[in-house]
């Protein structure tokens, strides 16, 4: 009778380090099936660059069936109140790491795999990437010993797939920090030739979205999806406890402005002159005055004249005008999230 191969599930954000320990894997003829996470901050598992195209594209490049989990509201709130705090910015990378963990043990259960794989290297991410978060995050996920980080297994202590013979411990790597030498080498042996460039990533670490979110959680109980998803187009001004004001920078953002706009909210766009759509979040009154001021800042129409700004429904009926002038910049960046 043959012997079962191993089964693994391989964490596989489309970036380089997950593409590799997926090859590593393969080369020893572990049987794979690839997990990505898609969150309402970012398409897919960090990973340096990846999107939601490039991880299935990835996928059927390396013939692995390839499957995707969503984190929705239970994400959010994570975010929030994160149980081991934040990075740089609003990244809670521990809490994230275990929160989906949690979930591909599920899968692991669903899919009979016997061990999960991660592209994780020792040292290249501060926050979530040393030793000691490394294990925190297995014993919180209830997956000790379950974790195999192919690229550093040799410096991590064994895991089951190790001990038990699954995994030929002597063919993983000892690679370790943010240089991606070794694993550029490694990825001609694999002759791995298309691969993202490190860095991008999740817009949690960015210090302009850490802002605005911040922003967010302070005036809203519990934000929703159309709220989180604002947050990464245009420029925000928060002008009161009650009103925000976000303007487009963009045709592209204009459009995702307009589609974004809920029954009740106002839109502003000056009229005759090229400039952005600028949509007022929540309850104003005077701060009307001050959005238009900001809204003809930043359109074309001349500085030093009053000008007529349209304001309109999401289904673009006009609601009427105001006449404004172009708030000058000391005026308003008081307001810059
Ligand atoms: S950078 Fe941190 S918070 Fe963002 S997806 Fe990765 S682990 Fe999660």
């Amino acid at each position: 009778m043959s012997k079962r191969k191993p089964k693994a599930l391989v964490m596989l954000s489309g970036g380089l380090d997950s593409t590799l320990a997926l090859a590593t894997m393969k080369e020893l003829g572990v049987e794979t099936l690839a997990l990505s996470f898609k969150t309402p901050f970012c398409n897919f598992d960090c990973g340096g660059g990846a999107c939601a195209g490039d991880v299935s594209d990835v996928a059927r490049r390396m013939g692995v069936k390839w499957r995707a989990e969503e984190l929705g509201e239970e994400y959010v709130e994570m975010v929030r109140k994160p149980k081991h705090g934040y990075g740089s910015g609003m990244n809670p990378c521990i809490d994230c790491r275990i929160m989906m963990f949690r979930r591909a043990k599920e899968v692991m259960g669903e899919v009979g795999a016997d061990f999960m794989v991660t592209g994780e290297v020792v040292g290249q991410r501060p926050m979530s990437q040393n030793p000691k978060a490394l294990e925190t995050i297995e014993k919180e996920s209830g997956l000790k010993g379950k974790i195999l980080r192919p690229l550093s297994a040799r410096l991590l202590p064994p895991t089951d797939a190790e001990t038990e013979g699954m995994v030929d411990r002597r063919r993983l790597k000892a690679i370790s920090g943010r240089s991606r030498k070794e694993q550029i080498s490694l990825a001609a042996e694999f002759g791995l030739k298309k691969y993202p460039n490190a860095g991008g990533g999740c817009v949690l670490t960015e210090k302009g979205f850490a802002s605005r979110l911040r922003d967010l959680f302070q005036h809203s109980e519990k934000p929703g999806m159309r709220e989180i998803r604002l947050l990464g187009v245009g420029r925000h001004f928060r002008l009161s406890d009650s009103c925000k004001l976000v303007v487009g920078r963009d045709m592209v953002e204009n459009r995702e402005i307009s589609s974004l706009a809920e029954p009740g909210e106002t839109l502003m766009a000056v009229q005759d002159y090229v400039g952005p759509v600028c949509l007022l979040v929540g309850q104003h009154g005077e701060e009307g005055g001050t959005a238009a001021g900001i809204c003809v800042r930043y359109s074309d129409a001349p500085k030093d004249r009053e000008v007529t700004v349209r304001l309109f429904d999401k289904d673009e009926k006009l609601l009427g005008t105001v006449v404004a002038s172009a708030l000058a910049e000391e005026r308003y960046a008081k307001y810059r999230l």
